[in-house]
């Protein structure tokens, strides 16, 4: 049959004040402003009169409650923020698309802390004078790397640009073929190089660079050798690899300064745990590096800063450098980049709690605890028919690190029977808070390896409701 379009229903439409006077209207004024909901009336009085006379309607009596429901779900999709909470399911610890590192308890408290009252963020409490903003955070880095002194910016990118334009502004640069990266948002050494106003000697094959190569591109405009972690990448098979300690023997015989962009250096030898070896901060301060340059939200596990730590005479040269003042770091930084750098001076519980070191280094067997509990309490709370099965797999460090490495891990694959497992996870990305996990081999897999312990309850729920109901209604 037709739909036939009944016109008499237009009739029942109702006012914007009678709308208002309802309850729940009256309890969403409390938190929302009246013209955000005054106009959420509108728009739903207006969709609800162009689906009566397209013919969509023809109960009588439900009109009133349709342009009721319809303004309240418009007036929760405009006051619902664009940045919200996810719960990480991907295993990926360190996910850039994520936010990268989760701050630890002292460093969340310490940015609440700032956040809410003034604080002595260049002012020198003794002295009442002027102080700097970076000086909490210098003594801890110097202390942690052994470097002679520390600079912090706003991201590694911005490090690595405040170097070399530094260091090497009209100047050559030499750089392996095989350590030309782009760590991705077209962050690529030969560009970053440009910026800065270096020129880019390119040295060597992709896969092998000798130091015979590295010496032979050195002329009279040479003023830096650069060595980058090539973090996101591996060579394997045929290869050969300058070592920074082999780039510091040609710098002192040459008299040219050694940069290292490590991208994402740590402080805690992560090879204990399985993961692969790669030369942390210290080791490569101790190799002689005069600029030692990484990310505060990589694996060490802090806010999101490029650090740069080395040779005082270098570091001063980059303080004076204007382009310091445009990459400055913020107070919250600052606050969490120094809770999260007194964490280190805790070697016993360090990796507990920093959340990416307790992320990498949790054992198996509470991994799979956490996975039996999940399935155990979503068993308990569904109804709809669902295939769930505690299973093995691997999870990545991520951001740009140890690409190489995996992780054994476990994981909760999910099979629904009303819905795909695309349908899934699309319904799973739009709850509150979204979930985020993989589709592998015809499931939906949960990795319980970046499940926050105090998220498992949470997680449950939602899967059980999407399951359930199809979506997620919550109030
Ligand atoms: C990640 C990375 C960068 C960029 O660091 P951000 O903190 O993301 O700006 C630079 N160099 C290397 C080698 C990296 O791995």
């Amino acid at each position: 049959m037709e739909p036939h379009s009944d016109k008499s229903l237009l009739r029942e439409l109702p006012k914007v004040d009678q709308i208002l006077l309802h309850r729940d209207m009256t309890r969403l004024l409390q938190t929302t402003p009246r013209s955000v909901v005054v106009e959420s009336i509108r728009n739903s009085t207006a969709l609800i009169r162009k689906a009566i006379l397209e013919g969509q309607i023809f109960e009588p009596g439900t009109v009133h409650d349709r342009v009721l429901q319809k303004a309240v779900a418009l007036i929760k999709e405009k006051t619902r923020p664009n940045l919200r909470r996810v719960i990480n399911a991907s295993g990926v610890v360190l996910h850039t698309n994520l936010g990268r590192a989760l701050m630890s308890e002292s460093a969340r408290d310490t940015v609440t802390a700032v956040s809410s009252s003034f604080c002595n963020l260049e002012i020198n409490l003794e002295s009442g004078k002027r102080g700097s903003r970076y000086e909490p955070v210098e003594e801890l880095l110097t202390r942690l790397t052994g470097a002679e002194a520390a600079l912090v910016v706003n991201n590694n990118a911005a490090a690595v640009l405040l170097a070399l334009g530094t260091m090497a502004k009209g100047k050559e640069v030499i750089v392996s073929r095989g350590q030309l990266v782009e760590i991705g948002g077209s962050f690529r050494i030969p560009e970053v190089m440009e910026q800065s106003g270096a020129t880019l000697v390119e040295v060597g094959a992709t896969n092998k660079t000798h130091p015979g190569d590295y010496q032979n591109g050195v002329s009279e405009n040479t003023a830096l050798l650069l060595h980058v972690h090539t973090s996101n990448y591996r060579i394997v098979g045929f290869t050969r690899e300058t070592t920074v300690e082999e780039l510091v023997q040609i710098g002192q015989a040459t008299n040219i300064p050694v940069m290292s962009d490590l991208g994402s250096g740590f402080l805690v030898d992560l090879a204990k745990y399985g993961l692969p070896k790669e030369p942390s901060v210290q080791e490569t301060v101790a190799a002689g590096a005069d600029i030692v340059t990484f990310s505060g939200d990589k694996l060490l596990g802090g806010p999101q800063a490029g650090i740069i730590v080395g040779k005082r005479h270098w570091v001063e040269k980059m303080k004076k450098n204007p382009l310091t003042r445009a990459v400055r770091i913020n107070k919250f930084t600052v606050a969490a980049l120094e809770a999260t750098l007194r964490e280190y001076l805790d070697e016993e519980n360090v990796l507990t709690n920093i959340p990416t070191l307790r992320m990498l280094t949790e054992s198996q067997e509470k991994i799979r605890v956490r996975a039996k509990e999940l399935e155990f309490k979503v068993r308990s709370l569904v109804q709809a028919k669902v295939s769930l099965e505690v299973i093995k797999g691997y999870s990545q460090v991520g951001g740009g690190s140890m690409p190489t490495a995996e992780m054994p891990t476990y994981l909760l694959a999910l099979l629904p029977e009303l819905m795909t497992v695309d349908e899934l996870a699309v319904k799973l990305r739009l709850a509150e808070p979204a979930v985020v996990a993989r589709v592998r081999d015809g499931k939906y897999q949960i990795d319980l390896r970046t499940v926050q312990p105090e998220e498992i309850d949470m997680l449950a729920e939602i899967l059980a409701y999407v399951i359930n109901y199809g979506e997620v209604i919550r109030s």
